[in-house]
């Protein structure tokens, strides 16, 4: 199980990253979802031993993380956002460097590893061929092989699927799957859909700190009776916005479909007079746009996850 306490960063500039950020997460998949900047990198790099914070702790299974580094990357597998290759190399070349440089000398046992890690992520058949040649789908599952060398415990991987086409992305997501059965993986993506897809758990961080935490099926149930939809014309919308809470809209052939949100109890009673919405089915989406889009948290956004630890 991986423990966060309280983490604090402000980077050198006055970027305040993460404002006091307490996550648990237990075994399988877990979603950090937020917008670009949200500071899910920096809780990435921090969990995966590479960036300093200015206070609080992680624990890895009773380990303390930030002061027995050493030992916690044996245990850490990390997939960052951007990871560098050499082009000219093949997968199968590549991996092998990186195992003899993880300390697998045995020419025979890193043949093994090598072999059987890229059976892993299903690019055996490729394993011969220039990684600069890979599409982006490839190279994704060969930044998995690289952070599964070690046999992880936990697989820290930053917006994987951010730039891969929906077939390449529905690939990725299966073998996250197939990985997540043992070990705890940490996703962290601005896509919803990685989210609804896949994750058992999940928490949403937004400038510096986590405003939800729970499992999606929760955070959809609790908006149910809540959400509306209605196609506007576009000139309307600012109108609209104006008198109600607006999550989301999306261009339709007749003007725009706006989805609103309204936290009454009996659904009919929560929209003002004369509004004609109907009532909507919500989605992660719904629930991600309300937590993403309400107005901004205090300058100290409280400890959600308090009390939880
Ligand atoms: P995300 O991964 O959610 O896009 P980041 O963790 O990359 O968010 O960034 C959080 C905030 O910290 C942003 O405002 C970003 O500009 C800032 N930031 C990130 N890295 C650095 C850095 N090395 N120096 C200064 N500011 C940084």
């Amino acid at each position: 199980m991986l423990e966060i306490r309280n983490l604090q960063k402000t980077y050198r500039g006055g970027v305040h990253a993460l404002r006091g950020v307490s996550l648990r997460v237990d075994r399988g998949l877990f979603g950090l979802l937020g917008p670009n900047g949200a500071g899910k990198s920096t809780l990435m790099k921090v969990v995966a031993t590479l960036l300093e914070p200015d206070a609080g702790d992680v624990h890895f299974d009773g380990i303390d993380v930030l002061a027995e580094k050493t030992r916690v990357r044996r245990l850490l597998g990390y997939l960052p956002q951007d990871f560098g290759l050499y082009p000219s190399l093949s997968a199968e070349q590549m991996l092998d460097y990186l195992a003899c440089a993880k300390g697998v000398g045995d020419r025979r046992t890193r043949r093994n590893l090598v072999a059987a890690t890229l059976e892993r992520v299903n690019l055996s058949a490729v394993k011969k061929r220039r990684l600069g040649g890979y599409s982006g789908g490839m190279r994704q599952r060969f930044g998995i092989a690289q952070a599964l060398l070690g046999d992880p415990r936990l697989l820290i991987v930053d917006e994987p699927t951010a730039g891969l086409d929906p077939e390449e992305r529905h690939r990725f997501q299966n073998l996250l799957a197939e990985l997540a059965s043992d070990i705890v993986i940490v996703l962290s993506t601005h896509i919803v859909s990685d989210v609804t897809a896949l994750c058992h758990a999940m928490a949403i961080i937004r400038e510096g700190g986590i405003v939800h935490q729970g499992t999606p099926a929760e955070a959809v149930a609790e908006l149910r009776g809540q959400v509306w939809e209605k196609t506007v014309p576009r000139d309307l919308l600012e109108a609209y916005q104006s008198r109600l809470q607006v999550i989301s809209t999306a261009p339709s052939v007749e003007g725009l479909r706006v989805r609103v949100l309204s936290d009454g109890v009996h659904p009919g009673e929560v929209l003002p007079a004369g509004e004609d919405f109907e009532p909507a089915e919500p989605t992660l989406e719904d629930v991600y746009f309300r937590y993403i889009k309400a107005p901004a948290p205090p300058e100290e956004a409280p400890d959600v996850a308090q009390g939880v630890a």
